[in-house]
């Protein structure tokens, strides 16, 4: 059976449509941006998420510019803006504001910690 491919709209890689992730830029959106807090699909050039209301505009943690929150990393540096859920059983990466985990629900209380700890590691 043919498996159909589509780009990914981050890094224009032909991956298979049916993917969670894009095994190329590591995007978990590839095919269309999400609010990275309550996950609904989100439109680039929304001013608020529908779902959950959250501002779709953050600012960088790592150069204070503006950037997209559908994104995963700064348009404006670079960075990633994802972190990872602290619970060990969990892991998945988050993005920086959740306050809780969109995988396992718990409460991510060190995205600050890790935020200066990438800062500190120079990448
Ligand atoms: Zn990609
Ligand atoms: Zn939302
Ligand atoms: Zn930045
Ligand atoms: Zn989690």
């Amino acid at each position: 059976m043919a498996t159909y491919k589509q780009p990914c709209i981050h890094c224009g890689e032909m991956i298979e449509r049916d993917s969670r992730f894009c095994a190329k830029c590591g995007s978990r959106s590839p095919f269309g941006y999400q609010c990275p807090t309550c996950l609904k699909p989100i439109e680039r050039g929304n001013v608020l998420c529908s779902g959950c209301g959250r501002p779709l505009t953050v600012i960088c943690p790592y150069c204070g510019g503006r950037t997209f929150a559908g994104g995963d990393k700064c348009g404006a540096c670079g960075k990633s803006l994802m972190i990872r859920c602290e619970n060990k059983r969990c892991g998945e990466v988050q993005f920086f504001e959740n306050a809780k985990c969109t995988a396992c629900g718990k409460t991510i209380k060190n995205a600050k910690k890790q935020i200066e700890e990438y800062k500190k590691g120079g990448n």
